[in-house]
């Protein structure tokens, strides 16, 4: 099975991809993670990326459509893959799937006026886990693995509002798209926990497998 996950910045989808990993054995491919390990190793795409992803734009498509493209050439994604962070655009789904089969889209809706806080709350751990600044109770290490917390370099008021702008001009209208193909599963969120809405994704997907 591969599956799209969509939603806004901050929506939660890299806290269900770890959960779908574990669970479905699905491969986690995130864009945003492979430009911050990129921008890190300061190698060339990291360098493009980095002047993009520090204004809420997206990074040029050629750039990023290469990228996904070569990944998915891998012999790991066989077993099935999950994208989170791609595509962004109508030109990047219409690209995937000249290049991939994509099975399942994962809508993830939260309320557009959480947004701004649970991004600017973030607190994220190398390890991929993420918490929140109101339930760490002042602890500055992550649970799972000990390391110290960090606050990414975008999660910034105004990076965020730019970056929800993006998403509701450029990304939302994938929405459409995949109801179009008749693949769309579309998780409300309202204010359920992160194991809650796992719980409702899964059995969308479960029930979309009969
Ligand atoms: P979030 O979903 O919280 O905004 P991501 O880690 O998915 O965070 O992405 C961070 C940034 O990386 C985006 O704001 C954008 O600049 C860039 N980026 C990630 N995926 C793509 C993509 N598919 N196309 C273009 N730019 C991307
Ligand atoms: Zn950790």
């Amino acid at each position: 099975m591969n599956i799209v996950l969509l939603g806004a910045p901050g929506a939660g989808k890299g806290t269900q991809a770890a959960f779908l990993e574990g669970k479905y054995g699905l491969v986690h491919i995130s864009t945003g993670d492979i430009f911050r390990a990129n921008i890190k190793g300061g190698t060339p795409i990291g360098k493009v990326a980095k002047s993009y992803i520090d204004a809420g734009k997206l990074v040029p498509d050629e750039v990023t459509c290469e990228i996904v493209k070569n990944r998915l050439e891998e012999d790991d994604v066989k077993a099935g893959f999950m994208l989170d962070g791609f595509p962004r655009n109508l030109f990047q789904a219409q690209q995937l799937d000249e290049f991939a089969r994509v099975d399942a889209c994962v809508n993830i809706s939260v309320d557009t006026a959480l947004l701004m806080d649970r991004i600017c709350g973030r607190r994220v751990c190398s390890c991929g886990a993420s918490y929140h600044i109101s339930t760490l109770g002042g602890k500055t290490t992550c649970d799972k693995c000990g390391r110290p917390l960090y606050q990414r370099a975008d999660d910034n008021p105004e990076t965020v509002g730019a970056r929800l702008e993006t998403y509701n001009t450029q990304t939302a209208p994938l929405i459409d798209y995949y109801a179009a193909q008749g693949k769309l599963l579309t998780v409300e969120c309202g204010n359920a926990s992160p194991e809650e809405v796992f719980a409702m994704i899964c059995e969308k997907l479960d029930n979309f497998n009969k």
